[in-house]
């Protein structure tokens, strides 16, 4: 079986986009009733031991990158606690298996993070449960679009924000007291921050917000011994792309624009955040590390 290091030709390692890639499901969508389902590393991601004995928390843990990103920490060594929404929990339920079948502990925290308070519990029950918080990968996020600024809503500006922005202020808050010199956050923008498209005027500026956020907490943390960057992934196959994320029609030619020519999949994400979280990226802070098939970005 293939794993992230075997050698072979990025432009064609995953399938291009189809007309049967068209399908809708309501937000937050479930991964397992996508066709084709998402590569999250299950039989490709290959650990070594790069996070033992590391304590970390991943937002969006259920499906998706987050679920690349659960998956990765974990077979490198790490114990995980998992925030995902309640209607997930078929798909959190296979990740904490998949979690516990690398050895690591799983703690399952649903709730919704435009909640404050659930974003201070999230954190306090990765204190008390796995003894500590030493990295935080915020991955979970909203995007919805909407064609015409006079269709977009207040409620969906403010949800996008709370998901998107908010989130991240009151997890780093919380969690930061906790962090002992060596930890890392790991925040994730898009390449909608610098290239946004007109129908997700909301989400690609909470994107945007969300490297300047990375940058200038990782410039007050320094001192501390507190690392925090950002993965900006491009185009990648995961349910919120067809839970509201894309009209129909373009999902048949999702990530067709790269330079690669095909959508990423969530375990093609899963080395950035792991090598963000690991001393390895010891003398990096601040920065923003694009996955995105190729796309030049400023
Ligand atoms: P995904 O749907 O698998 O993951 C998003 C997750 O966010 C959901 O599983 C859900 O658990 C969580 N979430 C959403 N609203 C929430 C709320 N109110 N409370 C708690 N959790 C909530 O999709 P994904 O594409 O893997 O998204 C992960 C991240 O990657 C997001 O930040 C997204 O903006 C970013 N991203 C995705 C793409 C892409 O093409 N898929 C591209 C660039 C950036
Ligand atoms: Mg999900």
């Amino acid at each position: 079986m293939a794993d992230q290091y075997t050698m072979q030709d990025p432009s064609v390692q995953y399938p291009k986009a189809g007309p049967e890639w068209k399908q809708k499901q309501e937000a937050p969508g479930i991964q397992q009733e996508m066709q084709p389902v998402p590569d999250c590393g299950e039989q490709s991601y290959r650990g070594t031991g790069r996070l033992i004995g590391r304590k970390a928390i991943v937002t969006g843990a259920d499906s998706g990158i987050g679920r690349a990103v659960a998956i990765a920490f974990a077979r490198e060594g790490a114990d995980v606690v998992l925030s995902y929404l309640p209607e997930e929990e078929a798909d959190a339920q296979q990740v904490v298996k998949l979690v516990q079948e690398a050895g690591r502990t799983a703690v399952a925290v649903p709730g919704d993070l435009q909640d404050e308070q659930y974003c201070q519990q999230l954190v306090n029950t990765a204190v008390e449960k796995l003894g500590g918080l030493d990295i935080l990968a915020n991955v979970a996020g909203m995007q919805q679009f909407v064609e015409d600024i006079a269709d977009l809503t207040t409620e969906q500006f403010d949800a996008t924000f709370k998901t998107n922005v908010y989130s991240l202020f009151w997890i780093c808050k919380a969690a930061i007291p906790h962090m002992k010199p060596g930890s890392t956050i790991i925040n994730t923008s898009s390449i909608q921050a610098y290239k946004p498209s007109p129908i997700l005027l909301d989400y690609a500026t909470t994107k945007s917000a969300i490297n300047t956020f990375s940058k200038a907490l990782a410039g007050q943390v320094a001192s501390k011994g507190i690392r925090v960057n950002v993965v900006a992934p491009g185009p990648v196959w995961t349910p919120l792309q067809v839970s509201g994320g894309q009209p129909q029609e373009k999902l048949a030619q999702f990530g067709e624009q790269t330079p690669l020519g095909r959508p990423g999949q969530p375990v093609e994400m899963a080395p950035a955040y792991v090598y963000l979280a690991s001393p390895e990226s010891s003398y990096v802070s601040g920065e923003t590390l694009n996955a995105n098939g190729g796309t030049p970005t400023p």
